[in-house]
């Protein structure tokens, strides 16, 4: 069956105009499986749009997070901000396109800290010579990002304890003055250091081999976002991992004086539900004082996937409440997994070779209303999501 995707319609067809009201905070985590993207709409902040993620039907990119606000909010003339928490595709991929389209409009440009983007462009040259295309596309994304901020928009390089959005007060009729602000928890001072460390590393001498740098290093410096709006507070976990070293990762966040606690009402599970996304202190902590529910977008390119079931046990027990955005698709998995093995062994480019699908373009997502007091009055999700 042919997929037809001329418009949102067809990737968001369960999602409704209905927009929040004034006083509410609405949240929705994109995740079509491979990919995550997380928009928010804050009174007195705006739209903020956190990663990015495409989906490919029909030799066409769709940008997922443009394309579902020009569906829902067609005459937005302004994004608070835009941001980056780490250099994987599955977070970047469309960033570029985002910017292109609000050019001028956007008022933040926020990303990670965490090199030497002279080092990052030597790096991925080297890498690109040597074969690897692991941070492909990640160039016009940087040089986007660059340039809106060289056009007026305001740079920011988030580190721990970094504000997004200056704390402010936001007047609703119902509830008063609401204090709101959006807060960086990570990456931490040290985990910076390691990470640029990695970098200088893996660019290869001359006559030496370049070696790409490990997926978790680049995870090392996820950036972690404390959201507050009177009662509520979100935790988006990026692909943060824990790590052995105490003022690394999800160790440092917990242990840390001077972060503040994140007893969540939602929490944004890091890295995809994996295993070392997985912190158990901060979730005991959870646990004790608040009915979480925690969103996870899932990732298909490996052959098991994330989360994993063992994992997905794991996250009831701690959690009130989970949504998963998209199930993970086990067939078109094992395809994938096949037709690179035998690109692999063939050593031929697997890029064209076309990939039997379901038949739908139905975008995986968890779209959430909150009140300043917490209570959430609406969840409005895809029809290939999961709630346990
Ligand atoms: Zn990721």
């Amino acid at each position: 069956m042919a997929i037809k995707a001329d418009s949102a319609d067809e990737l968001f067809p369960s999602l409704s105009k209905n927009l929040p009201s004034d006083e509410e905070v609405e949240i929705t985590i994109i995740g079509p499986g491979y990919g995550e993207s997380i928009i928010l709409n804050i009174p007195g902040v705006g739209v903020g749009i956190i990663d990015s993620c495409q989906s490919r039907i029909n030799d066409t990119n769709y940008v997922l997070p443009l394309e579902y606000l020009k569906y829902l909010y067609p005459d937005l003339d302004k994004i608070s901000f835009l941001l980056l928490t780490h250099p994987h595709k599955d977070h970047y991929l469309g960033l570029d396109s985002i910017l292109q389209y609000y050019r001028g409009n956007v008022q933040r440009v926020c990303w990670y800290a965490g090199h030497g983007t002279v080092e990052l462009k030597k790096y991925l040259a080297r890498e690109r010579i040597a074969g690897y295309d692991k941070l492909e596309g990640f160039i016009p994304v940087l040089k986007a990002m660059e340039k809106a901020v060289a056009e007026g928009a305001t740079g920011k390089k988030l580190t721990e304890l970094t504000n997004v959005v200056m704390p402010t007060k936001v007047y609703t009729k119902n509830f008063g003055w609401v204090d709101t602000s959006i807060l960086a928890l990570s990456p931490s001072f040290d985990s910076e250091r390691k990470y640029t460390e990695a970098l200088f590393n893996s660019i290869a001498k001359t006559g030496e081999i370049s070696v790409p740098i490990r997926d978790s290093a680049l995870n090392r410096i996820s950036v972690v976002l404390l959201i507050h709006f009177g009662q509520i507070k979100i935790v988006l976990g990026g692909d943060l991992e824990v790590e052995l070293d105490e003022k690394i990762g999800w160790k440092r966040i917990y242990t840390c004086d001077e972060i503040p606690s994140i007893n969540a009402n939602i929490f944004k599970v890091s890295h995809h539900g994996s295993e070392n996304g997985f912190y158990e202190p901060i979730w005991e902590e959870l646990t004790k004082t608040h009915n979480t529910v925690g969103l996870i977008a899932p990732f298909d390119r490996t052959i098991e996937g994330l989360p994993t079931v063992e994992q997905i046990k794991v996250y009831q027990e701690v959690c009130d409440t989970i949504y998963i955005t998209s199930s993970i698709n086990n067939t078109d998995k094992l395809h994938r997994y096949y037709k690179k093995r035998i690109a692999d062994q063939l050593r031929r480019d697997s890029s064209t070779w076309t990939v039997i699908d379901d038949g739908s373009a139905e975008v995986g997502y968890i779209r959430i209303w909150i009140k300043p007091d917490g209570e959430v009055s609406k969840i409005e999700r895809s029809s290939n999501s999961i709630k346990l």
